[in-house]
């Protein structure tokens, strides 16, 4: 997985330095080249275009770029990356894995500042329910 992650971040910045800006989109020799399986090529391919529409986008907001250009661009882009969600959903591989690991930090938040209004605990001298976050119960007094 490190081994993984390397090699897209390798991939990722030699594209990034390679790629001229008015390139179009299209196969990546470097990429492919890289690749060791399909899964490693679809999601550095993902890599990729994702952040040439976040260049894009930079680049167009920064006046660089006419509108016709970034349309013309950003849609070429877009039909690259939904071609390749759809490989990915192929192999059974998550839609969207930034989804997939947003999801995860959000569960473990979750796990570790729970807070919520809802959950309760036991007072240890009465066992009455207190909420979460309250120093004494409400019942006895006592410390929670
Ligand atoms: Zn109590």
């Amino acid at each position: 997985m490190l081994i993984a992650a390397c090699s897209l971040l390798i991939i990722v910045a030699g594209v990034y330095v390679l790629t001229p800006l008015f390139k179009e989109p299209g196969g990546n020799l470097e990429v492919e080249l890289l690749a060791e399986t399909e899964l490693d090529r679809l999601l550095g391919r993902k890599a990729v275009v994702y952040s040439n529409l976040k260049d894009l986008e930079l680049e167009y907001k920064m006046g660089r770029l006419s509108e016709g250009d970034f349309r013309r661009l950003e849609a070429g882009y877009k039909q690259e990356a939904a071609t390749i969600l759809q490989d990915l959903d192929r192999l059974g591989v998550a839609k969207d894995l930034d989804d997939t690991i947003e999801r995860d930090i959000a569960a473990r938040k979750a796990k570790l500042f729970p807070g919520k209004a809802d959950e309760t605990r036991r007072c240890p001298s009465c066992g009455a329910q207190s909420p979460l976050g309250k120093k004494f119960c409400a019942d006895c007094g006592g410390r929670l």
